[in-house]
């Protein structure tokens, strides 16, 4: 499996870096995202590490894709937000900041005054 010694989300996976793990299986870990756009702002990430969409095999970003929609339904029932946002950033111009592929699950409620 590709790890990059250099990517934090790599040494959040290899468990070198806390974070607060929601959902892990194989090859798919799910996390809160350290500074939350709204609260329960989630990020789904493959465990090996390819930086964009582009590089990963499709049955795997399949299995990235249902876990975010498992994990739209547990948001659902447990925060009860009145909608969610699914993003997903591939590049410096596509605004990537950390350049290892993963899912933003953000919360959303009528007056939460987010504009994206
Ligand atoms: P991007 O702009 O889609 O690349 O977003 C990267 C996300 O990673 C941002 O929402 C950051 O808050 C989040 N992030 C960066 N470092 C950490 C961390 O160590 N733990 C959890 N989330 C992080």
């Amino acid at each position: 499996m590709r790890s990059d010694k250099n990517c934090i989300f790599c040494r959040i996976v290899a468990g070198e870096i806390p974070s607060t793990k929601v959902f892990e299986d194989d090859s798919v870990l799910a996390f809160m995202d350290i500074s939350p756009l709204t609260p329960g702002h989630l990020l789904v990430v493959p465990k090996e590490h390819f930086e964009t969409i582009a590089d990963m095999d499709p049955q795997l970003f399949g299995r990235l894709a249902s876990t975010v929609c498992i994990l739209a339904k547990a948001t659902n029932r447990s925060l009860k937000p009145d909608g969610l946002n699914i993003l997903q950033l591939n590049g410096k111009a596509g605004n990537q900041v950390v350049p290892h592929v993963h899912m933003h699950l953000v919360p959303r409620w009528n007056e939460d005054g987010l504009t994206i």
